[in-house]
């Protein structure tokens, strides 16, 4: 799949040199600026500990997007998840798609090609793309939730393409790429199941 460049005729800058995209104000910075400051913080404060706070703000900016997007272009359940990801296609993230998706049940697997984390840091291997994994739990249960049943999902595993691959141009083929698991949380299902029980007594 070659990585075609996202048709973008949205963007806007102000008076007071305020770049926006869809109405939101936007800062443009290369690639390697992102990924050298990421890199940073997961250097001081460690990897799992980055990684949680990332998730965390990830899901509820996934949360929110999903809600305002839906309303602005009259979407509604899974449409909103495909349009999210098509934006993080558009927005230089990497390729994004859906292996499986179920928002009766909030399980999904999305497929992530060209990953930004992975072309960015070819000789490394690892889990590169940790912080997008808070991203697609927030959507799957903005989904779930208006569906009325409350999934309340997680993020189960990455399977990054950089795991597999140390040697030079990792990640730059349709060949290598990543996976993320979305499933409802255990501890969040029994949550549901409790609900449920209550409502027949
Ligand atoms: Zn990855």
């Amino acid at each position: 799949m070659k990585h075609s460049t996202p048709i973008n005729n949205e963007n806007n800058m102000s008076d007071a040199n305020v770049a926006t995209m869809s109405y939101v104000p936007r800062n443009y910075v290369p690639r390697d600026f992102l990924t050298n400051n990421h890199l940073a913080i997961e250097d001081a404060i460690g990897f799992n500990e980055y990684a949680e706070v990332l998730y965390e703000a990830g899901y509820k900016s996934a949360y929110h997007w999903c809600e305002k997007e839906a309303k602005l272009n009259h979407l509604s359940g899974i449409a909103v998840f495909e349009h999210y990801l098509n934006r993080l296609s558009q927005r230089g993230w990497g390729v994004f798609s859906f292996e499986s998706v179920n928002a009766d049940t909030g399980n999904a697997e999305v497929k992530l090609e060209y990953s930004s984390f992975v072309l960015s840091q070819p000789e490394k291997p690892g889990k590169l793309c940790n912080m997008f994994a808070g991203w697609f739990a927030g959507a799957m249960d903005w989904c779930t939730t208006r569906k009325g049943h409350y999934a309340y999902t997680n993020c189960e595993g990455i399977d990054c393409a950089a795991q597999y691959c140390s040697q030079s141009k990792c990640g730059d083929s349709s060949e290598s790429f990543c996976i993320f698991t979305i499933k409802p949380s255990v501890t969040n299902l029994a949550a549901v199941n409790l609900a449920v029980t209550n409502q027949k007594a």
